[in-house]
């Protein structure tokens, strides 16, 4: 690759980095979690947008040779995956090679964390290459609660995001079909085989009809998924022991870099949820409605009459978009429900609830750390056997809550293990895995034995 020698220039955060209109372009989108991501860019590409889910974590030591190796590790790897997928575009596409084609999609988040930054060093990165220069780098974000507005026409880019949503619950619905049946399944590996073709069949349904609302056949199609993935459970096996994952939401989700800590686990006879990709968004919603209410407040309180109207709407509407994605959040699930009984999603309330009574930490102070420590205890409260902190080694959420979270359970006496991942391969991890599974299958054993008792 021909790298030039630029001056890094700030100005092309606001030029190079922004909401770009993807009509017409080929999107590429970094894997965070497999299911999720391919349903992301069906919904896309049912708006004419060419999006292409990139190879991942094939280019890791191109992410590692362009960072200094104090970044967060997501964004080591979701560099990597951009320089290798344009490398292997450069190779496949030779002199016809255009950066016009490209539009790199990189979300980002609000602080205090540094996800906010990963476009903006990554655009640093792609700026020292000639022919990567050129390509822009479009977002959405918390700040507006994901909104597509600006990355399509105004006319679809509402029905985009709903179906963005809706393709994501959908996509956690699968994940956790995945998690109930194939600790159980009769033949090893039928239900990878089904779910992958499930999959596609859904993508290409998304893909073909997601563009007109509503989600009818969707709908109908993840009913004979999941009615057809419960006839591979063997009804003899008895339950096994059930593990709540949380943590940092990119390596929990993505099993190359977590060195697929949910298939190890399995693998040591556990039935393991991860938190959902759905809670983290119903999270930002919850926390805008929260603070628009505490602003409609402050704004009564202190007087300022003329600014109540825009604020009350303001609030309304954020009240209305959390109705909408509750109501569709329980639609899915509902229809799984009747055929499989797949662990339902956390509310984003009751964690607050249960955050609030533990009175260790709190959603004002934010980030991933309040939906990870509450989501902990209402795993607990469901009568899971054992809780995994999985996270980048270095995370500051993660690290929040791994204090908190440790002592804690070690006083309610439930099995608890941090698992940081950088890249590299621990030689103790899998004993850890090991004597972890061996303290959640004696937690199961010890409630079977009290109620019986
Ligand atoms: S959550 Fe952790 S990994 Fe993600 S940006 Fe924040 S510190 Fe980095």
């Amino acid at each position: 690759m021909a790298q030039i020698a630029t001056h890094p220039s700030f100005q092309r955060f606001h030029t190079q980095v922004k909401k770009f209109n993807l009509s017409g372009k080929t999107l590429l989108i970094p894997e965070m979690v497999p299911f999720g991501s391919q349903l992301l860019a069906s919904s896309f590409r049912a708006f004419d947008v060419d999006a292409v889910v990139m190879e991942t974590y094939k280019g890791l030591a191109l992410g590692k040779e362009f960072t200094s190796g104090k970044e967060c590790f997501p964004c080591q790897i979701t560099l990597g995956d951009i320089l290798h997928h344009l490398k292997k575009e450069k190779e496949r596409l030779g002199a016809t090679f255009s950066p016009d084609r490209f539009v790199y999609f990189l979300p980002e988040a609000e602080g205090p964390c540094r996800f906010g930054m990963y476009n903006k060093l990554q655009r640093l990165v792609l700026d020292q290459f000639a022919e990567y220069h050129d390509i822009p780098i479009s977002y959405i974000s918390t700040d507006d609660g994901y909104s597509t507005n600006g990355i399509l026409p105004p006319n679809q880019a509402q029905r985009l995001r709903k179906l963005g949503y809706v393709a994501t619950i959908i996509a956690d619905v699968l994940d956790r079909t995945v998690w109930r049946v194939r600790p159980y399944e009769y033949r090893p590996g039928i239900t990878d085989e089904f779910m992958a073709s499930g999959l596609n069949n859904m993508s290409r349904l998304i893909e073909t009809h997601g563009a007109s609302l509503p989600f009818t056949k969707a709908y109908d199609l993840l009913e004979d998924i999941v009615s057809t993935a419960r006839g591979f459970i063997e009804q003899e096996k008895p339950r096994c022991p059930r593990i709540g994952i949380v943590g940092e939401i990119y390596l929990r989700s993505h099993p190359d870099s977590n060195q697929n800590i949910v298939r190890q686990l399995e693998g040591f006879g556990a039935e393991v949820i991860d938190a959902s990709i759905g809670e983290w968004v119903n999270f930002i919603t919850y926390d805008k409605v929260r603070k628009a209410g505490r602003k409609w407040r402050e704004t009564l309180i202190s007087g300022r009459f003329f600014m109540l109207k825009s604020v009350s709407r303001d609030w309304m509407g954020l009240c209305v978009e959390q109705f909408y994605q509750v109501w569709r959040q329980k639609q899915v699930y509902r229809r799984a429900l009747r055929h499989l009984d797949i662990q339902p999603d956390h509310g984003i309330g009751v964690i607050e609830k249960r955050l609030n009574n533990n009175r260790l930490f709190s959603f004002d102070i934010g980030t991933e750390a309040a939906l990870s420590i509450g989501g902990a205890l209402e795993y607990i409260h469901e009568g899971f056997n054992g809780i995994v902190n999985v996270f980048p080694f270095t995370c500051m959420p993660s690290t929040v809550c791994s204090a908190i979270l440790k002592p804690l359970l070690d006083e309610k006496r439930i099995p608890y293990l941090d698992a940081p991942y950088d890249g590299t391969f621990q030689p103790n991890r899998e004993s850890a895995l090991r004597t972890f599974m061996y303290q959640a299958k004696q937690h199961l054993e010890q409630r079977q034995k009290q109620k019986t008792n």
